[in-house]
């Protein structure tokens, strides 16, 4: 006799239990990814850590400028709920900046300084309170952002998510500002909020980031003239509207013509170019621009507004500048300021294109390099060196573990120094110091290794 059979019965219900394990299983699964991604979209946004950072000796400034901070915070990118990731413009870029700077070698860590948000009396100073009210309600925030704000979002969600990185933003330009009044290179990798005016956002701006950073040193007692040039692809009428009966500050805009904003504010200088101009055209106007700077200014401040959406490839705009002819013209306004013993302050302003954080940073390197001050015939002695192979400079002034000795006597202080800001690790700049230059070519034809300087990671 064979072995007798289980009975079917049986078999049905042990499957009918496996399949039911199963069902609850891929539901549990499928619970706990989703458990995950609710957890990552709606993660609170990053909030700035203030901290101070390290002022860098410019090893090769001529003229001004021989010191320089650099304020940057997480904090500064949008975080919607993970849809600016969908977004086609490259919102990360504040972010791929710094740590490129980091990646290269330029800087590390611990030199960036984080500054806190700026505080609802903060931006008071350059707005209406009934104007800061009004950005809770979606319909008001959506027009200053050119973008839809769900209706259904809450005060906590729009301050903290939408509001919020535009005041870690404008909290890191009143921290440069700070440094910039002192005669030094303040980069902040953020802000340039030009289109927001006194009562109105618009053009992706609500708060205006440089207007509160100067009529905050105003209040501060700095009564230095203050000249803004603005090189971003569109016209800075927020700047316009905040300073055009201010005799003590001249705003100067260079920009495509017949593209946003419509209509323009009547600055104390526009220069409007026309779609398609490419570096040649955009440097001449620029030079142009600032011989025309009334020479009885004497700017103890210059603001450079400093937009890369005049790239070529930008989606707002048809401008052909080449990431050479962004690193010309940044280096042309640090060049004008130095020569007129002014302090920088140097905001980014517009431009999402795929090559805006690249260049960006190269842009920033020659900046912090200090090639401004390079004569022709230096760099083409330096070109034919480095041709021949011959040993790379270190990248910076900036060496860890030594004090940089700090001018006294300069015509503004902020209290920085009471706050221990000029506890630095940069080197003091000797004159003639061998590799106090670095590679002064673009980042790509340097490459990594030289420049590279050991744990200087984020
Ligand atoms: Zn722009």
């Amino acid at each position: 006799m064979g072995r007798q059979q289980e009975p079917p019965t049986l078999d049905w219900e042990a499957d009918k239990a496996r399949r039911r394990r199963r069902a609850l299983t891929r539901a549990g699964v499928a619970a706990a990814v989703g458990a995950v991604a609710v957890g990552w979209f709606t993660r609170p946004p990053p909030r700035p850590q203030p901290h101070e950072g390290r002022v860098l000796a410019v090893a090769g400034a001529a003229g001004g400028l021989s010191e320089a901070v650099v304020v940057y915070s997480p904090a500064y990118a949008p975080s919607f709920y993970g849809l600016e990731h969908l977004h086609p413009f490259d919102l990360r870029k504040y972010d791929k900046i710094a740590r490129g700077l980091v990646a290269d070698g330029l800087l590390d860590a611990a030199d960036f300084f984080e500054a806190a948000a700026a505080s609802e009396q903060q931006l008071e100073r350059g707005h209406s309170p009934e104007y800061l009210e009004s950005l809770t309600d979606p319909a008001v925030l959506a027009q200053a952002l050119e973008a839809p704000v769900p209706g259904f979002l809450g005060e906590a969600a729009i301050g903290r998510r939408l509001l919020g990185p535009f005041a870690a933003a404008v909290g890191g330009t009143l921290l440069a500002a700070e440094h910039a009044a002192q005669g030094r290179l303040a980069i902040n990798l953020g802000g340039g909020f030009h289109h927001a005016r006194p009562d109105m956002g618009h053009g992706f701006c609500v708060y205006n980031d440089v207007a509160v950073a100067i009529l905050a040193l105003r209040a501060a007692g700095f009564s230095d003239n203050v000249l803004i040039v603005d090189t971003d692809a569109h016209q800075g009428d927020g700047s316009h509207a905040f300073f055009g009966d201010d005799p003590s500050v001249f705003s100067l805009s260079l920009h495509q013509d017949g593209i946003f904003p419509n209509p323009k504010l009547p600055g104390d200088l526009d220069v409007p170019l026309p779609g398609g101009s490419d570096d040649r055209t955009f440097l001449a106007a620029l030079d142009r621009a600032l011989s025309q700077v009334p020479a009885d200014l004497q700017p103890g401040l210059v603001v450079h507004v400093s937009g890369s959406d005049v790239l070529q490839g930008d989606p707002l705009a048809t401008l052909r500048i080449t990431p050479q002819g962004m690193r010309s013209r940044d280096l042309a306004v640090a060049r004008w300021t130095a020569e007129h013993r002014a302090g920088l302050l140097h905001v980014l302003a517009g431009g999402y294109g795929p090559r805006s954080a690249e260049a960006h940073q190269l842009s920033l390197t020659a900046l912090l390099r200090g090639e401004w001050g390079l004569e022709p015939w230096l760099r083409a002695v330096r070109a034919v060196r480095a041709r021949r192979g011959s040993a790379p400079r270190a990248p910076r002034g900036h060496q860890g573990g030594q004090g940089v000795e700090l001018g006294q006597g300069q015509r503004w202080s902020s209290g920085l120094e009471a706050r221990g800001a000029h506890a630095s690790g940069a080197a003091p700049r000797r004159k003639g110091a061998k590799g106090a230059m670095g590679c002064w070519r673009p980042k790509r034809l340097c490459g990594t290794g030289p420049g590279r300087r050991p744990g200087g990671r984020v």
